[in-house]
C-alpha cells in the first residue's frame, strides 16, 4: 500500500501513475492514514500551503516520526521542499520534514522561465528522462549521505552556463524537482517502488 499525501496539490496525477503500475493507493490526509504504508509520495503543489495543512490537521509531527523510522518517501517538487531539512526563499513559518539532508531554494528556476521542460540523464534509467519543470526548485546543497541522481542545465546569476541538482537520493528517500506523473513516463516511479519493495523485503 502506498501514501500520497493529499493535503493539497497534484495527487491524481499521481494516483492514475501508481495504478498503471498496479499499486494499492491510499489518499494520506488524517493520522489514521498513515497506517501500514509501505511508502509515501509527496506531489508537488505550493509547499507553504501544504505546510500549513500539515500542522493544522496534526499531520506533520506523526508523518515525521515515519520517516524517521524509514518510511521510503519520494517528493516531486513542492514534495521535494517538504522532505528537505533546509528551505530557501520560504516563509519564515513554514515547515519541512528533514529527511534529505538538503538545501532546497524554492522557484529557483526564475520568474521569466516559470516553466520549462529538459531530457535528463538520470542515475538508475536507462533511458533520458523527460522532465516538465513548473515554478521548480533546485538542490544548492547535498549532505554527505545524498547521492546526486540528475542534473538540469541552467544559467547562473551573470547569465553564464551552469547545472543545478534536480534530484537526489538518501536512503530511501528520493526527491526530484521536477514532475513525472504529467508525463506517460512511469520510470522514476518504478524506481520508487523498487526502494518500496526492496526494504519491504529485509
Ligand atoms: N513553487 C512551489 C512551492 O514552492 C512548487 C511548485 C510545484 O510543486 N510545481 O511549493
Amino acid at each position: 500500500m502506498i501514501g500520497i499525501l493529499a493535503v493539497q496539490g497534484g495527487v491524481a496525477e499521481h494516483e492514475r501513475t501508481l495504478a498503471k503500475l498496479g499499486r494499492q493507493v491510499r489518499l494520506v490526509r488524517r493520522v489514521e492514514h498513515l497506517e501500514g504504508l509501505e511508502g509515501i509520495i509527496f506531489p508537488g503543489g505550493e509547499s507553504t500551503t501544504m505546510s500549513k495543512l500539515l500542522t493544522l490537521g496534526g499531520l506533520y509531527e506523526p508523518l515525521k516520526e515515519k520517516l524517521q523510522q524509514g518510511l521510503p518517501a519520494f517528493g516531486t517538487c513542492a514534495g521535494m521542499i517538504l522532505l528537505a531539512n533546509e528551505v530557501h526563499d520560504t516563509r519564515p513559518d513554514a515547515v519541512s520534514f528533514g529527511a534529505l539532508d538538503i538545501s532546497v531554494r524554492r522557484n529557483a528556476f526564475g520568474r521569466q522561465i516559470d516553466s520549462f521542460e529538459a531530457d535528463l540523464d538520470f542515475s538508475g534509467v536507462d533511458q533520458p528522462v523527460h522532465a516538465v519543470f513548473i515554478r521548480a526548485p533546485w538542490v544548492e546543497r547535498v549532505g554527505p549521505n545524498v547521492e546526486v541522481l540528475a542534473r538540469a542545465h541552467t544559467t547562473d546569476g551573470e547569465g553564464n552556463p551552469s547545472e543545478a541538482i534536480v534530484g537526489v537520493r538518501q536512503d530511501n528517500v528520493i526527491a526530484i524537482s521536477f514532475h513525472p506523473e504529467v508525463t506517460e513516463d512511469t520510470a522514476i516511479h518504478e524506481l520508487f517502488l523498487n526502494i518500496v519493495d526492496h526494504k519491504a523485503q529485509r
